[in-house]
């Protein structure tokens, strides 16, 4: 067999058997954009790029940022989370020290703009540790989880278009 059918079929199987993973694909240009942007230095240029990035998706309601210095929500496969306060006007997004740039706090704005973040209210009212906590509780009962068909298949290559392109999807 000659080398270009060989990676034909190489290529062909690699899409069929990756194919119900496909949200992998859009992490990959993420991940790279990602690294384009500089890490925000401290917290008042964090507050700056939030309310620039807020003024483009016409978000109102206050934003309380939450960030991570230990790079905690790694322990999760985490960069970040984003949430409704239901005990308080507005809502929550907690951040990585270490992945605090502009795609990442894009990703979670629009979370929030198209509401995806009603998914699990109840956790974004506890305190910043409470959530750590919360979330070491949920992966005892499910330590693999890509979370719902509607989140790992939807809201998350939504969020991750959005937050390198610009596009409302
Ligand atoms: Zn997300």
């Amino acid at each position: 067999m000659k080398f270009k059918s060989i990676a034909k079929k190489v290529a062909k199987w690699g899409v069929i058997i990756t194919s119900p993973l496909w949200p992998i694909w859009v992490w990959v240009p993420t991940d790279l954009v990602e690294t384009l942007y500089p890490n925000v230095r401290n917290q008042q240029e964090a507050y700056q790029i939030l309310e620039e990035e807020k003024d483009k998706l016409g978000i109102k309601s206050p934003i309380d940022l939450r960030i991570y210095e230990n790079n905690e929500l790694r322990e999760f496969g985490n960069q970040g989370y984003s949430g409704e306060l239901l005990k308080k006007d507005g809502f929550a997004i907690g951040i990585n020290r270490k992945d605090l740039n502009r795609i990442v706090l894009r990703h979670e704005l629009y979370h929030i703009f198209r509401g995806d973040c009603e998914r699990a209210p109840n956790e974004i009212d506890k305190t910043k540790d409470g959530v750590l906590e919360y979330y070491r509780e949920l992966r005892k009962v499910n330590p693999n989880s890509l979370g719902s068909p509607k989140y790992f298949y939807l809201m998350e290559p939504r969020a991750n278009i959005y937050s390198i392109t610009g596009i409302k999807l």
